[in-house]
């Protein structure tokens, strides 16, 4: 009887204590990436913007492309549209000088565009023909 109680209330305790740490947590995590987030809204409305390629590669498949902060937001970087831009996965990771996790960027600050356009990356590499209308690497 006695023995029986006491188990009763330390599983209590026990899942007391738990949800107790998962709330912290949550919170913690929700804190640490809420300037982070672009909301799948503003991840369309981005990727359409931008013609559903990658500004840097022109890959245009879609479940590839990733919204890209210009500015970091480690940096100051908002979710403005004027600070996001298309990218897939591959270029998103270039233009984070190989971590999408470091906050750094490959290009000096301002210069993204030019930066896309600067990539080194084989013709034969890209899914669609190079638009004439846009800058050629050769104009740089
Ligand atoms: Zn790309």
């Amino acid at each position: 009887m006695v023995a029986k109680a006491i188990g009763c209330s330390l599983s209590y305790a026990r899942r007391f204590s738990y949800s107790n740490e998962r709330g912290a947590f949550q919170k913690e995590w929700s804190k640490s990436t809420q300037n982070e987030k672009v909301s799948p809204g503003a991840r369309t409305k981005i990727i359409n913007r931008d013609g559903k390629t990658c500004l840097r590669c022109g890959l245009g498949d879609e479940r590839e492309l990733e919204v890209h902060h210009i500015l970091p937001v480690s940096q100051g970087g908002t979710n403005e549209d004027s600070n996001l831009a298309t990218l897939c996965s591959h270029c998103h990771e270039a233009a984070h000088d190989g971590s999408k996790t470091s906050g750094k960027t490959a290009y000096v600050e301002g210069n993204f565009y030019e930066w896309t356009q600067k990539a080194e990356i084989a013709p034969e590499e890209r899914d669609l023909p190079l638009d004439t209308g846009q800058k050629r690497i050769s104009d740089y």
